[in-house]
């Protein structure tokens, strides 16, 4: 029996309790949705799709009533950049009245005003910040001024629990001390590393990039949590909290054409129709299916 408070993100496990697999939640425990394809950084390691899509916000409302019902605990807005979507501040706030999903967003954070912060605030509880880099890596990676990153990090920690995520490349790897410096100097509560991917004709983080990360990891006494996604961990002694929630039980992506795949980075996928996300998800499970 898994027990999760979204206000504080506090989980509680109570593994000696037995519940029977009818009463399992059928939902992932966490979906990222991209609201959107539409971004106005070009980072030159992105992943996201370049073809203009945007979700439909009752469609979408639709889908977190759903997955409420269905026992989500959460869902991770993305995009593109989630603050280009028109209807945000509408999508966040039916999320934290008519349900009971934790929301979190992840987003580069340059379209932080205090106005969106004030519209924001009390219907996401987690933000998730870009910062690749610091000074004139994260500029010419991000191209925007890393003064400008700074200052928008700084409303954001004055309103909400957030955390850094780090894009792990050769660049960047040489600057993890100073990522986790800024980290812990702004707030953060979380350091996410994240390798980066193949995309676009880049060929990812090499093995060598990656062998210096987890070294960096095991040294690593800083103030701030560090997480993985659970494919990048390699060897790393990491906590598993949930060892018997694998696959579509702890996650599934939908992306911003309304498509359900493991994750961002499958090509595989299922269309959300108007038999909702559990129908699409059992249809992913049983394409897969050996
Ligand atoms: S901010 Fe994110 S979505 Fe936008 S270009 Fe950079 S990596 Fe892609």
């Amino acid at each position: 029996m898994h027990l999760f408070d979204r206000r504080t993100g506090l989980n509680v496990l109570l593994d000696d309790v037995d519940v029977p697999k009818a009463r399992w939640s059928r939902a992932p425990r966490q979906v990222s949705i991209a609201l959107t394809n539409a971004c106005d950084l070009a980072c030159p390691f992105c992943y996201a799709p370049k073809s203009a899509a945007m979700l439909d916000t009752d469609r979408l409302c639709a889908w977190l009533d759903e997955l409420d019902a269905e026992g989500c605990l959460g869902v991770g807005f993305g995009g593109g950049e989630p603050t280009l979507y028109r209807r945000l501040t509408q999508v966040c706030r039916h999320a934290a009245d008519r349900t009971r999903l934790a929301v979190t967003m992840t987003t580069h954070a340059h379209r932080f005003t205090l106005e969106l912060i004030d519209a924001l605030a009390g219907t996401v509880n987690f933000i998730r910040v870009s910062v690749d880099g610091v000074g004139a890596t994260y500029e010419s990676l991000r191209g925007r001024p890393f003064a400008d990153l700074i200052q928008h990090l700084t409303w954001i920690a004055q309103a909400f629990p957030f955390g850094i995520n780090c894009v792990v490349n050769a660049r960047t790897v040489p600057e993890l001390d100073a990522v986790a410096d800024l980290a812990a100097s702004t707030g953060a509560t979380e350091l996410l590393l994240l390798p980066e991917q193949p995309a676009h004709g880049r060929p990812g983080a090499s093995p060598d990039t990656v062998a210096a990360l987890h070294r960096w990891i095991t040294t690593y006494r800083g103030p701030v949590t560090l997480t993985l996604a659970e494919g990048d961990s390699g060897s790393l002694p990491t906590a598993q909290p949930l060892p018997g929630e694998t696959g579509l039980r702890t996650y599934a992506h939908i992306d911003a054409t309304g498509t359900l795949r493991r994750t961002s980075y499958h090509s595989a996928g299922e269309p959300v129709d108007d038999r909702g996300i559990l129908a699409a998800l059992n249809r992913l499970q049983q394409k897969d299916a050996p």
